[in-house]
């Protein structure tokens, strides 16, 4: 990094959805495997500075992300970090994330198959994970009796994968776990 200062180089990473057979991509990959195979300008092996840019770009990026609140996924994962899985099984992982990012085929199927959006019957509002888990009130007796509490926030349930297997059973007591 600290050549990069140096030299005052901006880098603006971007995932890219897939590498192979695409020219720009593998000119750009030709060109870093290039950057690389000589250690004669650096006085130390390549491979120690990971640790040096994994630390500045995780740092860069959670500063980033801080200001990001207006990002709908902001609040469930406020702290970057890697996302553990909470179970062994799965479709209980696969259920999971789609909780995490508020994308599940109950709350935006469709959306693939042009129909109107589902809305909670009971409470007539569009139907949301975090209407479901947090806020509809109907569920408050459930959310008592599980999680101890009615009024716990959609980042502190999912931050959290100790929680999974009473998210699940929450969700499987309600009628939702299939549909998810
Ligand atoms: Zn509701």
């Amino acid at each position: 990094m600290l050549w990069l200062i140096i030299l005052r180089r901006k880098i603006i990473f971007c995932w890219i959805p897939g590498h192979a057979g695409i020219t720009g991509n593998e000119l750009a990959d030709t060109a870093a495997r290039s950057g690389t195979g000589s250690s004669e300008r650096f006085p130390i092996p390549h491979s120690d500075l990971k640790a040096c840019f994994r630390q500045k770009l995780q740092s860069v990026w959670q500063s980033n992300w801080d200001q990001q609140t207006e990002n709908k996924l902001h609040s469930i994962m406020p702290v970057l970090a890697p996302t553990v899985p909470s179970s062994s099984n799965r479709r209980e992982q696969v259920i999971w994330t789609r909780l995490r990012l508020g994308h599940t085929r109950l709350t935006h199927r469709h959306l693939l198959f042009g129909e109107p959006p589902p809305y909670c019957e009971i409470c007539n509002v569009p139907l949301s994970v975090k209407h479901i888990l947090c806020d509809c009130p109907h569920s408050n007796h459930l959310r008592h009796r599980l999680f101890n509490s009615v009024d716990f926030t959609i980042s502190s349930i999912l931050n959290n994968s100790t929680n999974s297997s009473l998210v699940f059973k929450f969700l499987s007591i309600k009628g939702f776990i299939h549909h998810m």
